[in-house]
């Protein structure tokens, strides 16, 4: 069976999960391998499997390289495994109803690596994945890889979801649109959203800038507005080093835009280290439907 066929039929068995991007009205899938609503808007598979449901046309800011750094970085180096089995745990913790199918999602999800580690660390064959990027490089790649999951080019100011889809929604490193994650949680689902804590991949920071450089940062902002839409059932601030060698410092600097505006000989200093230690530094915010 073709990728393409394949999604659709994914697709097909949680199309109740759904809306048209354009009216809002109910969608199915229909045999040419498009997503149809009930006013005839149609969306077609692509070849590679995603769909992309963008209203508008929207200019990748990342390029390919970008997220082939990332996924190498995030499934091949240390660097994320310790927050992947922290996800693991809350969200083992809190998906009630283990036995029946539910969708777990990833809003921003890039090229799918993040969603896709937690989906393996998680082991629970009743979950289908669920990758929103507004990137369609990044969602081109995740549908390459990942073909046991849906990946979806949107936008996350307008969702292409229905009402309390998603049991477990995931926000990693992101931006947010918590008034459509809001819409689309459902009542017994927690939400989880992590970002950078002041310390984040300081090293790289510091290689780059300097030491005097130091970051001003402070997420109270961004917990206030988390608050303002969920009732937070915990804050997480995790904290710990990994040893990266020369070839991951190589991706950990092709994956961030922190390096745009470097100098290229600090760069360069950076990624021809043997090895060094690199600070992950990130607050998990856990919260559910008020
Ligand atoms: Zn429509």
């Amino acid at each position: 069976m073709s990728k393409k066929m394949q999604s659709a039929n994914l697709v097909d068995t949680w199309s109740s999960c759904f809306k048209c991007p354009l009216c809002g009205s109910p969608v199915r899938v229909d045999g040419d391998a498009s997503l149809v609503c009930s006013k005839h808007h149609a969306f077609d598979f692509s070849k590679q499997g995603y769909l992309n449901l963008l209203t508008r046309p929207v200019i990748g800011k990342y390029g390919k390289s970008l997220f082939e750094a990332r996924h190498h970085l995030i499934t091949e180096s240390p660097l994320y495994k310790p927050l992947h089995k922290v996800l693991r745990d809350l969200i083992l913790k809190a998906a009630p109803d283990p036995a029946s199918p539910w969708l777990m999602a990833d809003l921003g999800c890039g090229e799918g690596s993040h969603l896709q580690s937690v989906l393996k660390a998680c082991g629970l064959p009743q979950v289908t994945g669920l990758g929103l990027d507004i990137s369609k490089e990044g969602i081109t790649q995740a549908a390459k890889r990942y073909e046991d999951s849906i990946w979806l080019v949107g936008d996350l100011a307008g969702l292409p979801l229905a009402d309390q889809s998603c049991r477990v929604l995931l926000n990693i490193l992101s931006p947010a649109n918590y008034k459509e994650f809001t819409r689309i949680l459902k009542q017994e689902g927690i939400i989880v959203k992590v970002v950078p804590g002041p310390d984040y991949l300081k090293e790289l920071r510091q290689a780059l800038y300097g030491d005097g450089e130091k970051r001003s940062y402070s997420n109270k902002h961004t917990l206030d507005l988390f608050c303002r839409h969920f009732d937070r059932l915990d804050t997480i601030q995790l904290n710990y080093r990994q040893r990266l060698i020369g070839t991951e410092l190589q991706l950990l600097a092709s994956m961030t835009p922190l390096v745009w505006s470097s100098d290229p000989e600090r760069l360069q200093d950076f990624v021809r280290q043997e090895t060094a230690w690199v600070t992950v530094d990130l607050d998990i915010l856990v919260g559910r439907s008020q």
